[in-house]
């Protein structure tokens, strides 16, 4: 039997299934890309893109206008209370040289990969939702919301927290969500430091906040409203966009069934302390991409070997998250009085930082899949 023309079909068009499509695509690997939704996403949501994401999408030319148009954070600023405990300052050129952590809405970074795809002639197909999914040894069939169906060799389901590929799989997503709302704001500032990001433990709870580039600022925080919590001398101005959100962890048992893999959020979902969600669903694309360019080449074992070193990495960052955001959230005697100690620690021991910045980045693992 021929194998079919399309060799993969991404189902998602959100920054992992953009990515896949554009590591693929490099590769020379026949792809197409279907969402559900009548059009890209117009929101932020994730912000951080971090110096691994950077190295990874360098040959694309979408790193450098990331670094273009992002704001990099230079200082941490650690406060208890209203008051500093800790001025982290990341030496980005020991840790990750000319890729500092920036920051720049989703919806722009979004934007930068389908430019870049549609470069080598791929676009995101709109109005078009997976309701179907079957496999045989040598291939999958899909249905789209649109009557369509479609045959490929290989499909990578990237259609987010809900993911209807996972649903397909027959799939668990095990894990558990915290019924207390957080809040996010984005709203323009005056008076406050441009290139810090900032966190501060108060009694009504954590406030963190990013620099977006020009003025405007990401506030994330949980209990009482958290514009009148900001720092002395921070102006607020309009605000932009907010949101609640619970936030959960959980994971999927296994990455991968037969010619069927998943990534990013469909995988995968942790609470956004840390700034991972977004990248950890670029670097399942980038290592996804490389390992079906091989099953293409006739080595379907390369499938099994993407799920199995990404469902390693990919969880263990849903266990580390569910601890980070168990310390900045806890409220108890001990936790509060490590919150006040942890971060002088950080900063007067040498390499700490490096080491927590390197792990929380994902510098700390090869992106080569063997
Ligand atoms: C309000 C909010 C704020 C956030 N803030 C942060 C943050 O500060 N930091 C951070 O790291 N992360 C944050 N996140 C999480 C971050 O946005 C996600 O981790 C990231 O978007 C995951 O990308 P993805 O491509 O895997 O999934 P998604 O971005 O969810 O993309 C999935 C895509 O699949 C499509 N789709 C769904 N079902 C189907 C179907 N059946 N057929 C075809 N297409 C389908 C959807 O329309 C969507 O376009 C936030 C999320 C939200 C909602």
């Amino acid at each position: 039997m021929s194998a079919p023309s399309l060799q993969v079909l991404i189902v998602g068009a959100g920054p992992t299934g953009l990515a896949a499509a554009l590591f693929l695509a490099r590769r020379g690997v026949a792809v197409r890309i279907v969402d559900e939704a009548a059009g890209p996403t117009t929101t932020s949501k994730a912000l951080a893109v971090n110096p691994r994401t950077l190295e990874l999408l360098a040959d694309t030319g979408v790193a450098d206008r990331v670094l273009g148009e992002g704001q990099r954070i230079d200082t941490i600023r650690v406060a208890h209370q209203g008051r500093t405990t800790a001025t982290l300052r990341p030496c980005w050129d020991r840790i990750a040289p000319g890729r500092p952590m920036t920051i720049l809405p989703q919806a722009r970074t979004e934007t930068l990969l389908a430019e870049a795809l549609a470069d080598l002639g791929v676009r995101p197909e709109y109005g078009a939702g997976l309701t179907g999914l079957t496999q045989t040894a040598d291939s999958i069939t899909v249905t789209l919301s649109r009557g369509e169906t479609v045959t490929a060799s290989l499909l990578l389901g990237a259609d987010g927290a809900h993911s209807e590929t996972r649903h397909a799989l027959g799939l668990d997503f095990p894990g558990d969500a915290s019924d207390e709302p957080w809040h996010l704001i984005d709203v323009a500032i005056e008076g406050a430091p441009q290139d810090e990001a900032r966190i501060e433990f108060q009694r009504a709870g954590p406030l963190i906040t990013l620099p977006f580039s020009g003025g405007v600022f990401r506030i994330i925080g949980f209990g009482a409203d958290l514009l009148p919590r900001l720092p002395a001398g921070w102006k607020a101005g309009p605000v932009l966009w907010q949101s609640d959100f619970k936030v959960s962890h959980r994971m999927v048992p296994t990455m991968a069934v037969g010619r069927v893999a998943l990534a990013g959020d469909a995988a995968h979902i942790h609470s956004p302390i840390g700034g991972r969600g977004m990248n950890l669903g670029i670097e399942d694309a980038f290592v996804f991409a490389a390992c079906a360019a091989d099953a293409l080449n006739g080595d379907l074992s390369r499938i099994a070997d993407y799920a199995r070193v990404r469902h390693a990495v990919d969880a263990a960052w849903v266990k580390t998250s569910r601890g980070l955001t168990g310390f900045v959230a806890g409220q108890s005697l001990p936790v509060r009085a490590l919150k006040r100690i942890a971060p002088l620690i950080a900063a007067s021991v040498p390499g700490l930082i490096d080491q927590a910045l390197k792990r929380g980045m994902g510098l700390d693992h090869p992106t080569a899949v063997r």
